[in-house]
């Protein structure tokens, strides 16, 4: 990097999250200076198409000016106020009356936080208070699953089920369980049917809950499609079995609408997509498409009554955020899902994402893919070196990051966990845009054939 240059600079000043910092001293950053619809630009010139949307963020694009409008108004009326101590601020209102009527199951209220693990760790306390306050003080654990991802705090980390989220850093915390994640095609023993699998692991949950008793069971968290963990689609009747164990114990049941929530799955919620019952959803990233940092938990009679009931009191619920609910995300908020229903962005994902998935999913015969899965308007490849056996090419996750160099030095930012390589491109993606998509996929599979099988 040139002296004094904005690379420079950043490799001398600038810890990145998720980043090999020796790594980033030799590769540098990629800057990214400026946005137009599904495209960003770097600070060389170079146009990619955003395949990922930010971090399965940006519903609307990177170039709404609405979004910029409705912030600069809020900013001018009021840039910030609080809701603590019964404070309130118009959008903040509209937002919540919005989110409660827009739930696919009966809600209650609406709680507001800045970020997914934020929202996540909130729902655990609601989850944990709860439980005091209906005289259980023993019914505080709480169960998610190997793979999901629900942040990154010390509770969200506990609840993501991933390797370098938890033993790095001595988590998962006590009360917090992990039981199987639902991943057909990597973990069904041999002719295994879905509906069998899908049984097997509701046995698996129950076993657990039996395990360490029922009555200390508060609440199972899960994605309706697991993003960071590889896109993970649940395996047929998988939920429908998940809740009838939940329901047989009483536990409560939360929705991480991080990723799926306003549109990704082809319905508003992911929840509806696979008939799920929530008591609490969490939502952030395509709430405000990130134009903003802002995220929001709802939850339903069930949980709000222990809350307020006086009878149950044990001091007021002492929780929340110097910016939760901000003035200006939440009218950021707001105006993007007026767009979002407004041009059918949901509709979209299931139009434009049906024709994803089928074209996607005529690489499943490519000699590097051992599948090809996803939903609505999210999908991952995931690649191998060796069909039959699904061994990785070398070490796991080596051509996951080949692939996605590749497909970067062509102009499309994709990301791989491990060596499943996501695709969650912008709901306003076109379809013609999908192909020229699916074009520098299958070239960048191709060199990477060449690089490996020779
Ligand atoms: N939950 C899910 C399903 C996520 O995908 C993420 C982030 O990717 C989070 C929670 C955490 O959100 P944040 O990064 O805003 O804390």
């Amino acid at each position: 990097a040139q002296p004094n240059s904005l690379e420079a600079r950043d490799i001398h000043y600038h810890l990145h999250p998720y980043t090999d910092a020796r790594k980033h001293q030799e590769t540098g950053p990629v800057i990214i200076e400026k946005g137009d619809g599904i495209y960003v630009e770097d600070n060389a010139g170079n146009r990619y198409i955003e395949a990922m949307a930010g971090l399965w963020s940006v519903a609307v694009g990177f170039s709404e000016q609405r979004l910029v409008d409705a912030a600069a108004r809020q900013f001018a009326k009021l840039p910030y106020y609080h809701s603590f101590s019964s404070k309130s601020h118009s959008p903040l209102v509209d937002l919540a009356e919005k989110l409660v009527k827009m739930a696919p199951v009966p809600m209650s209220k609406a709680f507001f936080t800045n970020s997914g693990s934020e929202a996540n760790d909130s729902a655990m306390k609601m989850i944990w208070y709860r439980s005091n306050a209906l005289g259980q003080p023993q019914r505080k654990k709480i169960i998610s699953r190997q793979r999901g991802y629900h942040g990154v705090t010390i509770a969200s980390a506990s609840l993501t089920g991933l390797p370098n989220n938890q033993t790095s850093f001595d988590l998962p915390i006590a009360n917090v369980l992990h039981t199987s994640s639902p991943h057909y095609w990597r973990e069904a023993l041999p002719g295994e049917g879905e509906e069998q699998f899908s049984t097997r692991l509701a046995d698996d949950l129950e076993q657990l809950i039996l395990a360490e008793g029922p009555e200390t069971i508060a609440a199972f968290f899960g994605e309706p499609v697991m993003g960071a963990g590889g896109v993970i689609v649940p395996p047929a009747g998988y939920w429908e079995k998940i809740q009838a164990v939940l329901a047989k114990y009483d536990i409560l049941l939360v929705a991480d609408e991080v990723i799926c929530g306003f549109g990704r799955t082809g319905n508003m919620f992911g929840s509806q997509t696979f008939n799920m019952r929530p008591d609490i959803m969490v939502m952030s990233k395509q709430i405000s498409s990130s134009y903003q940092p802002i995220s929001a938990l709802m939850i339903n009679e069930r949980v709000f009554e222990p809350l307020a009931d006086e009878s149950n009191r044990i001091g007021t619920f002492g929780h929340g955020f110097t910016c939760g609910g901000h003035p200006v995300a939440a009218a950021v908020a707001l105006e993007n899902l007026n767009i979002i229903e407004e041009r059918d962005l949901v509709g979209n994902a299931r139009r434009v994402g049906g024709h994803m998935q089928e074209r996607l999913g005529e690489l499943a015969s490519h000699d590097l893919v051992g599948e090809v899965r996803g939903v609505g308007m999210i999908a991952a490849i995931e690649l191998v070196g060796d069909k039959a056996t699904k061994a990785p090419w070398g070490k796991a996750g080596a051509l996951g990051a080949l692939v996605n160099d590749l497909l970067r030095q062509n102009g499309v930012i994709s990301r791989n966990m491990g060596d499943a390589l996501a695709f969650c491109p912008p709901l306003i993606i076109t379809e013609a845009q999908v192909d020229t998509l699916v074009d520098v996929v299958k070239r960048a599979l191709d060199a990477a054939a060449v690089q490996v099988k020779g």
